[in-house]
């Protein structure tokens, strides 16, 4: 399959910290990576620099190149707000609008001027599970649904978008376990249509979830490769610690 995504010689500095020091990594469609690694090693940065949201941080410094097929999404051909209508992002707290559940969908599609009837809105909210549960009540406010709820919504109003990539930070790390996966069956249920990178600090949930696994440390990707390897034969040393719980 080919490769939608991808980094080259990524560096990313805040002021004098060197957060991510030579990233090369890159993500196939219609597959789902994992990335993994301890708190601060740059798994966040790394994803938010998918889609341009260090545009919004004046002290980060960017090089190397990030491309979304063959297009460097840095270069001038590119405004940040395609790049997000292509690379949608969920976060870890569900943030959904203070709208209503319909709103939620249509706002999104209305700011990009696409068209949302009924029925986009409908469809988003069954590709997200979610129709179901909501249909009668779609001019409730959002966050009177729960956790769970409010995360489908999320993903429902970034699917939304048609996007090409999704890009989730720790989607279920706020979750109750059923609620988690519930979220894990629905991630992967869109594979098919989407290319999806996901950090997660859950090692069952990878291993339940991705096609490939990339183990990050301290900025540096150390090592990648399918999960199954990755979880069952590591080749580093600091990626076996890791993934047997001892840092
Ligand atoms: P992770 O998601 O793996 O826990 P992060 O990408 O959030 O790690 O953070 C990596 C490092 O970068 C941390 O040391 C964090 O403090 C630092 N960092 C992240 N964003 C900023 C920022 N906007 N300004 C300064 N430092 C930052
Ligand atoms: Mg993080």
């Amino acid at each position: 399959m080919k490769n939608k995504l991808s980094a080259e010689n990524l560096r990313i500095s805040f002021g004098t910290k060197d957060v991510l020091k030579d990233i090369n990594v890159s993500f196939r469609e219609h597959e789902i990576t994992a990335l993994i690694g301890p708190s601060g090693c740059g798994k966040s940065t790394l994803l938010r620099s998918f889609n341009r949201m260090h545009d919004l941080s004046a002290d980060a410094k960017i090089t190397g190149t990030i491309k979304l097929d063959d297009t460097d999404i840095y270069g001038n051909d590119m405004h940040a707000t395609e790049i997000r209508k292509r690379i949608g992002m969920v976060f870890q707290k569900a943030n959904p609008f203070a709208k209503s559940i319909y709103e939620n969908i249509t706002y999104g599609l209305k700011i990009n001027n696409l068209p949302h009837s009924k029925d986009i809105v409908e469809k988003a909210l069954r590709e997200a599970f979610l129709w179901e549960e909501v249909k009668d009540d779609l001019k409730m406010p959002a966050t009177r649904l729960s956790g769970g709820q409010q995360q489908r919504l999320c993903i429902a109003r970034a699917v939304a978008l048609r996007p090409e990539v999704i890009l989730m930070d720790e989607p279920c790390s706020a979750l109750d376990p059923v609620s988690t996966l519930k979220i894990e069956e629905l991630i992967s249920s869109l594979k098919d249509r989407y290319t999806i990178v996901i950090v997660t600090h859950n090692m069952q949930q990878a291993q339940r979830i991705a096609d490939k696994t990339i183990f990050m440390y301290l900025g540096e990707v150390k090592e990648e490769g399918p999960t199954t390897s990755l979880f069952e034969d590591p080749k580093h040393e600091l990626t076996s610690n890791y993934i047997n719980g001892q840092f």
